[in-house]
């Protein structure tokens, strides 16, 4: 297996509260603006999961923490800096309709810097939830920066700091280090880098294994009016979890596509065929486990288009957990929904509907029986997914989807 040394190994999510900044940081961090969707900069919200990949680097002459920079020269010493890490920032809205796509991004995170700006009381209503649901999805590492400390005297950010230390009290992020900072004015960006370089290991892969990939976007990237010939596949984004990929590869996708036959539906997986790798920004021939890859493939692009394969999952054909259309799962709800409201949880009952996160996919499923502790769900959709899958569980409250727990997969 060839090491291709410009592939990210690690994906860092960033999450919290709409406006505290994951966007700006995210570019001072990569140099890229994940908010590329027209709409998205009208609205000035990250709608769909944006991705950015960064060079995290040291500077040879100096110390940690200051040595850590994302600049390629250091002046200071007038020498270049080394590569430390190849990192994938998954950017997660913070808008609170989108919990959904924060949810299926947390599937592909191996830690999250909580983003909570100095300038607001903690926490606001995203900074819990998001924080919540990393705990019940089980991303233990995790680094808060404290944004926005350019707009708040000494005191306020005091008092700022201290609020933060109490909220994440017995939570996940209990301990994890709080780094005072200013994205927008690129303050203290070593110390969070330093930060992340402690907090944040790259997991262990096992690249010996099937490949296996979580599918969080998919495109079609040609161009309006582009001829038959022309038409480049559909692309598809997301992260190899274990084994690897290459070109010229089979692949398989389930749930695959919907098939209507003899007024009857069904659904399908697809087979096609790596045709090209990106990987850190650079065509590779092949890519080994962790952070963020789009892989080109032989699929009519009208398949890929405007996200319409995110929550697939990808790998060699015969391999992928099986196509379900229900499931039972062993639920576990949280005291109270998390929010403004704080109302507690009711039991699930027979009939609702609870829109379900499953590894990167996100569907909704009527309850068809609930007992103490479990309960059984028909999908209007259904997921690729293997006993033990965590599930995050959101219910209809008033005019949105609150989390309200954590379920797994039964046998
Ligand atoms: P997101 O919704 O969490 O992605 O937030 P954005 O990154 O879009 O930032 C929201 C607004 O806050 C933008 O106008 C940013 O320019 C501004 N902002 C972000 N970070 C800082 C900071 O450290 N200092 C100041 N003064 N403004 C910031
Ligand atoms: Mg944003």
């Amino acid at each position: 297996v060839t090491e291709n040394p410009t592939q990210p190994e690690v994906n860092i999510g960033l999450v919290g509260h709409v406006d505290h900044g994951k966007t700006t940081l995210v570019q001072a961090l990569s140099g890229s603006w994940t908010d590329k969707h027209s709409e998205e900069m009208k609205r000035g919200i990250s709608i769909r999961l944006g991705y950015a990949d960064a060079t995290l680097r040291r500077c040879p002459e100096e110390e940690e923490p200051e040595c850590y920079t994302v600049a390629e020269h250091c002046d200071e010493h007038d020498v270049d800096t080394e590569v430390v890490r190849e990192v994938s920032f998954v950017d997660a809205p913070g808008h609170e309709t989108l919990m959904a796509t924060m949810l299926s991004g947390a599937a592909i995170m191996d830690g999250a810097v909580l983003v909570v700006s100095a300038t607001e009381d903690v926490p606001q209503a995203q900074t819990e939830e998001h924080l919540m649901a990393l705990d019940i999805i089980g991303i233990e590492n995790v680094v808060i920066a404290q944004n926005k400390v350019d707009l708040v005297d000494r005191e306020r950010a005091q008092e700022n700091y201290r609020q933060i230390q109490e909220f994440v009290e017995g939570t996940v992020a209990e301990d994890a280090p709080i780094v005072p900072i200013s994205a927008q004015q690129e303050v203290n960006i070593d110390l969070l880098i330093d930060a992340l370089e402690r907090e944040i290991p790259t997991p262990e892969r096992d690249p010996t294994a099937d490949s296996r990939m979580f599918v969080a976007r998919s495109f079609d990237i040609n161009k309006p009016g582009t001829t038959a010939d022309s038409l480049l596949g559909g692309v598809v984004g997301g992260s190899l979890v274990q084994g690897t990929l290459s070109e010229d590869d089979e692949i398989e996708l389930r749930p695959g596509r919907e098939v209507e036959e003899g007024g009857q539906s069904e659904w399908q997986p697809m087979e096609t065929t790596v045709r090209s790798i990106q990987a850190g920004g650079n065509p590779v021939e092949e890519a080994s486990p962790g952070g963020l890859l789009g892989v080109g493939t032989g699929l009519d692009p009208s398949y890929t288009k405007g996200d319409a394969l995110a929550g697939q999952v990808a790998g060699e054909p015969g391999t992928l957990p099986p196509t379900l259309e229900g499931f039972e799962m062993d639920v576990e709800l949280l005291d109270r929904v998390v929010g403004e409201d704080e109302d507690e949880v009711e039991e699930i009952s027979t009939g609702e509907p609870l829109m379900l996160t499953v590894g990167t996919a996100t569907t909704v499923g009527a309850v068809t029986s609930a007992r103490d502790g479990e309960c059984e769900v028909s999908l209007k959709r259904p997921v690729c997914a293997e006993p033990g899958a965590k599930i995050a569980i959101n219910r209809r409250v008033g005019a949105r989807w609150r989390l309200i727990g954590i379920g797994t997969l039964k046998e």
